[in-house]
């Protein structure tokens, strides 16, 4: 599997934390070659500042705080894929490392082709990605090219429409509420009300014209209801 085809539609962002200027250059440039948008700090605070990203490659032996509590600190605010990149290879580390939230683990010195391959494969874990068209009852989501089909016709959507019943799709018959659907189509800090979403649900339940396909939990959230 090639980077492009792991890393979807959207450039997958990777962020280095590493104080040591010449390793995190050509990390940076690596993986810059290799399709990815990289950037790199030298600092746990610095790391912290940023907005997130989705994947990190941690340096455990940062100037101003541990890496493994910067582990913590990321995966309570986000949910990155994270590489735990570091000069020490004992394996209480490594275990620490694992128990706080990282994804794998690498000890320097390692070959860049090494880190490529542990990325791909991370991704593959935490971005999968879905080219079979999602298909339920009448209703047919191609998540890559964002299309959607009821019996082969054609519906065209908004981005939010779409995202939505993406959002559904993922799981049907479970409820999905109104917080977590606007996290999802909207972005996850959405302070706002949830009503909004009621009436991207009606326009899209006009649009996809199939009688009890999104069906209303009543003061929980919608769901895909079951259909023929
Ligand atoms: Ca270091």
């Amino acid at each position: 599997m090639t980077t492009a085809e792991t890393a979807s539609t959207d450039t997958v962002r990777v962020l280095v934390v590493e104080d040591d200027p010449t390793i995190a250059d050509s990390l940076v440039r690596g993986l810059r070659q290799a399709g990815y948008d990289a950037g790199c700090v030298g600092t746990a605070r610095a790391a912290l500042l940023l907005p997130p990203s989705d994947v990190v490659l941690l340096d455990l032996g940062l100037p101003d705080m541990d890496g493994i509590e910067l582990c913590r600190r990321l995966r309570q605010r986000s949910d990155p894929a994270i590489i735990v990149v570091t000069a020490r290879g004992e394996e209480a580390d490594r275990v620490l490392a694992l128990d706080e939230g990282a994804d794998d683990y690498l000890v320097k010195p390692f070959g860049l082709a090494e880190l490529m391959a542990r990325l791909r494969a991370v991704l593959r874990r935490t971005h999968p990605v879905d080219h079979e068209p999602v298909r339920y009852g009448p209703l047919t989501i191609d998540t890559r090219t964002r299309k959607v089909a009821v019996e082969g016709r054609e519906v065209f959507l908004t981005p939010k429409e779409f995202d939505i019943l993406a959002c559904l799709a993922t799981d049907p018959g479970r409820v999905v509420t109104r917080q977590k659907i606007l996290e999802s189509a909207w972005d996850a800090h959405w302070y706002g009300p949830t009503k909004v979403v009621d009436a991207h649900v009606a326009a899209l339940r006009r649009k996809l014209g199939v009688p009890g396909l999104i069906e209303t939990a009543y003061g929980r959230g919608f769901r895909l209801g079951e259909v023929a």
